[in-house]
């Protein structure tokens, strides 16, 4: 399980929850930021920060967008 970065943070990327993240899983990706989810421990403190709410945990996200968890795998996976 993991949190979730969605679409409030494209265009947005303050980067607020860069700075919290206790695993540093977060980085930056062309347009918006992701969430590492092998690597995230689920704390939320990522979630608290964000200014525009677009945090999400996996379970708690709306269907549609189940397609930010694959762009953050397909994101890191592609980094290796
Ligand atoms: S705090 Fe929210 S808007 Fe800012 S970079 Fe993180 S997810 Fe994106
Ligand atoms: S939930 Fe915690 S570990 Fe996961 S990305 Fe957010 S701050 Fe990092």
């Amino acid at each position: 399980m993991a949190y979730v970065i969605t679409s409030p943070c494209i265009g947005e990327k303050f980067g607020e929850c860069l700075d919290v993240c206790p695993v540093d899983c977060i980085d930056e990706g062309e347009n918006q930021y992701f969430i590492d989810p092998d690597i995230c421990i689920d704390c939320g403190a990522c979630q608290a920060v964000c200014p525009v709410d677009a945090i999400f945990h996996e379970e708690e996200m709306l269907p549609e967008d189940e397609i930010y968890l694959q762009k953050a795998r397909e994101f890191f996976g592609a980094a290796q």
